[in-house]
């Protein structure tokens, strides 16, 4: 297996894993002979691969809604380097709140984990399918 970068990410490729490097990425793209394929995050983007939603509501977060959007992208931006795989498929603002559809279930569970240490409020974790999917409510009044 050679190196390859994702298209549509800093996702490099080495051969055996994936993992998310910016410098690396610039680096190889000057190579015009490089391979790109897709990371496991787009390939699951791609595949509309949702395996976490978190819903967050109540007036706390209407309130905070600019600081809860920022902490949803640094703790997504921070899942990243852990695990390539794992993205925000979509963010949507609804009626009271905040959907965040997540290719991954470990960022799903973050978002929530971080929400609940930063604002605290209420967390619920709801693992589904074996613990393929998970769903985590958030709310705080
Ligand atoms: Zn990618």
């Amino acid at each position: 297996m050679s190196t390859k970068i994702c298209s549509r990410c800093m996702a490099v490729f080495d051969g055996h894993k994936w993992f998310y490097d910016e410098g690396e990425h610039t680096r190889l793209m000057r190579n015009r002979k490089i391979e790109l394929a897709l990371c496991p995050g787009h390939q699951r983007i791609e595949k509309r691969r949702i395996d976490g939603v978190v819903t967050l509501r109540g007036t706390f977060l209407r309130n905070h809604f600019d600081e809860a959007v920022n902490l949803i992208n640094n703790i997504a931006d921070r899942q990243l380097h852990r695990n390539v795989a794992a993205r925000v498929y979509n963010m949507k603002e609804n009626g009271d709140g905040l959907t965040v559809e997540t290719t991954d279930t470990s960022l799903a569970e973050r978002i929530g984990r971080e929400f609940e240490k930063a604002f605290s409020g209420n967390l619920m974790i709801q693992w589904l399918r074996d613990a393929e999917f998970v769903r985590v409510n958030w709310q705080r009044d």
